[in-house]
């Protein structure tokens, strides 16, 4: 059976109401719990009514969140009381009454399009509750296109539509138009006609719907709709075989990445379906705050309209076409965008599809380079431990993290390795900034003693992400420009993580007013929609590689899908997007927003350190507080942490004992309070 419906109407004052108690009324009658919920309500009392008719007891600010006084559309009514509607506490407040009740009839104000708040529209709402649709319309003269385009709308939303109810709402006889209305409706938009609601003239707005809780009345009303058609749920049926075919299919045929896939095959797989801004939306139903960016990518939220339209835009032009000799209009128009936007000095723009790649083809291009420099001894690379440049062999060489790397030791073509700052755990004992950043010196005497061998060295600039969020302490990276600088080695800068405002910056070397010879691009350049990887190099390097043609200076490297213009043209809105909306201007209160709520995590005893530079945060979970003692990597401490966030409706994935929070830029504070304080409760619930 069907356990709720959402009725809507194609204007406003059109019977919505009397639908929905007629609705509630036959159901009582049968037996069926029935709970109401009335969203937004501006003007008038519907909400008081339905619960009347449904005899429920339930707190009215359940039922009713928001009420205001001016029939006007929610967000202008809202506005003008100063409120601020969540859909968090609709959702909620419905999950609520979902529990408790067989059936629950969700009445909405106005029709599909009418905003709650700007860039909220009741469709969205309608969405994030997962609800069929019945379309209360009026019969009379000028049905036709308000129908069909409310039809249009939810099929463009993906949202189901029941049936459409027509309600009679003037006096007299059904003439020639109404009576054929419902049928060119029904046929042209292929939905069903649930029924024919006469006129009632004790049910019109001027006697402030007396009637409006007469049961025999309402019986008599219902009697005219076809509930078991509303109450008969196909859909339900089917998604469930369908879902159990996702999870099945998923624990058995997908390989997961960094997955122990004998774990994932005992756990409940969480499958997304949808996502707007930054909730996402499981094959259940359930929604989830998207509290890592979907792995450090998306930046505006999910289904962001500019960038939506972009992409049908340039699907209507041309999806694909190849970079190898030839060009195309995205990747030209995004490449000069990109050289405006980078640290100085940068000029030349080499596309591929990932981080990995970014990386690999920097290192190729460092080496090369000095091999048409004739400087042939310089192919070494300095790296730093606990490094992480992605999965590719060349760029696992440069990378750290031992737990990832160890087993493909023997593939792995050596480098120098220098430890990177930990300030939290110094392995030299020492304190910033009384430091002095001594830990720069081993970096030093590698540079002094080798650098005739050495080709770049690599670093993530300020924040070492997947180390777990290790933020260097400030003149790190200038000394690094420094001392590469000084001895002649390239250096490699890269921001597939940091890049794309998530430090506070767009790039987090400007923080250090640094320019790289050479900047990996990736994660966050579209914004989080399509996979898409730059390495962009100084003129120097880029000019080493002209000659001719036979003295074979060509770089050869290129991989099919380089330049694909989908991916290129959401990486040009994405950067549209932060220029229009002002983006990182607005970031800065969110930034300190986020480091006041993020100090209530000091009172954790389970809490050693809370790193943060800009959106970038992560939160080390030690056993012992006073002594920095860590949890044992079987104990799983970031696992149960985002596994309990999981159940509070919050995606988060840890770096070992290391919760990590990259929200996308677009979230608000309300979100990112909500965010943090179901991370709060996570932790709290499982290791204290
Ligand atoms: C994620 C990441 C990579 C690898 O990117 P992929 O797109 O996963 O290949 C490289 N470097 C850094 C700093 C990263 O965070």
């Amino acid at each position: 059976m069907r356990r709720a419906v959402f009725v809507t109407g194609t204007d406003t004052e059109i019977g919505k109401t009397v639908i929905s108690a007629a609705i509630i009324q036959a159901l009582k009658k049968t037996g069926v719990t029935c709970g109401v919920l009335k969203p937004v309500q501006c003007g008038g009392n519907d909400a008081k009514i339905l619960r009347e008719i449904a005899s429920i007891k339930d707190l009215p600010n359940i039922i009713n969140p928001y009420s205001f006084n001016k029939p006007l559309s929610p967000h202008l009514a809202a506005k003008l009381e100063k409120k601020n509607i969540k859909e968090d506490v609709i959702y909620q407040n419905y999950q609520i009454l979902k529990d408790k009740y067989q059936f629950i009839v969700v009445e909405g104000a106005g029709g599909l399009l009418v905003p709650l708040k700007e860039s909220f529209l009741m469709a969205d709402l309608i969405k994030r509750l997962d609800l069929g649709v019945i379309i209360v319309a009026r019969i009379g003269l000028g049905t036709i296109n308000h129908s069909l385009l409310t039809i249009e709308i939810a099929k463009k939303y993906g949202i189901e539509i029941v049936g459409i109810i027509f309600n009679q709402c003037q006096e007299g006889d059904l003439d020639i138009c109404q009576k054929d209305n419902p049928l060119i409706i029904s046929k042209l938009g292929k939905v069903k006609s649930l029924g024919i609601i006469p006129y009632y003239a004790t049910l019109n707005k001027k006697n402030g719907y007396k009637e409006l809780t007469n049961e025999r009345l309402l019986e008599e009303i219902a009697a005219k709709i076809d509930l078991q058609y509303i109450l008969k749920e196909e859909r339900i049926e089917q998604r469930e075989e369908r879902n159990k075919f996702l999870k099945e299919a998923d624990r058995n045929i997908v390989w997961h990445p960094f997955t122990q896939m004998k774990d994932y095959k005992k756990q409940e797989p969480l499958i997304i379906e949808e996502g707007k801004g930054c909730y996402l939306k499981d094959i259940d139903g359930s929604w989830y705050l998207d509290g890592i960016s979907s792995l450090w990518v998306n930046v505006h939220g999910h289904r962001k309209e500019e960038i939506d339209n972009a992409l049908k835009q340039q699907i209507d032009r041309i999806s694909h076409s190849t970079l190898l000799g030839f060009g195309n209009i995205p990747s030209i128009e995004l490449a000069k965008k990109l050289i405006e936007i980078v640290p100085s000095g940068l000029s030349n723009v080499f596309y591929s599809d990932s981080g990995s790649t970014a990386v690999e083809i920097a290192l190729k291009i460092a080496f090369q380079y000095w091999q048409h420099k004739n400087k042939k001894k310089k192919t070494k690379f300095v790296n730093f431990v606990n490094a992480y440049h992605g999965d590719t062999i060349g760029s696992v060489s440069v990378g750290g993290i031992d737990l990832f790397h160890k087993i493909f030791a023997p593939f792995l073509f050596n480098t120098f390795k220098v430890k990177a700052p930990y300030c939290y755990r110094c392995h030299l004992n020492l304190t910033y900034p009384a430091c002095q950043l001594k830990c720069l010196q081993e970096l030093e005497d590698i540079l002094a003693k080798h650098h005739e061998e050495i080709a770049a060295l690599i670093v993530e600039p300020t924040v070492q992400g997947a180390a777990g969020m290790l933020v260097q302490p400030e003149g790190y990276l200038k000394n690094i420009r420094i001392l590469t600088k000084k001895y002649q080695v390239l250096l490699i800068a890269d921001e597939v993580a940091t890049g794309f405002g998530r430090t506070g910056k767009m790039f987090a070397c400007e923080w250090e007013g640094v320019s790289p010879d050479v900047l990996c691009l990736a994660k966050s350049i579209t914004a989080g929609y399509l996979p898409l990887a730059a390495t962009i190099t100084s003129e120097e390097i880029f000019e080493a590689f002209l000659g001719e043609y036979k003295e074979q200076k060509t770089f050869f490297h290129g991989h099919t899908y380089t330049g694909n213009p989908l991916a290129c043209i959401a990486a040009l809105a994405n950067l549209e997007i932060f220029k229009r909306e002002e983006v990182l201007e607005r970031l800065k209160d969110k930034i300190k927003f986020l480091s006041e709520e993020l100090e209530n995590f000091n009172f954790l005893n389970q809490v050693g350190e809370i790193r943060q530079k800009g959106f970038m945060v992560g939160i080390e979970l030690v056993k012992d507080k006073k002594l920095k003692i860590a949890y044992e990597w079987e104990e799983r401490a970031g696992i149960r942490v985002c596994n309990a966030a999981r159940k509070r409706g919050v995606i988060l994935r840890p770096l070992g004992n290391v919760v990590v929070i990259i929200p996308p830029l677009s979230i608000t504070k309300e979100e990112l309070r909500s965010l943090l304080n179901m991370t709060y409760l996570s932790i709290k619930e499982e290791l204290v």
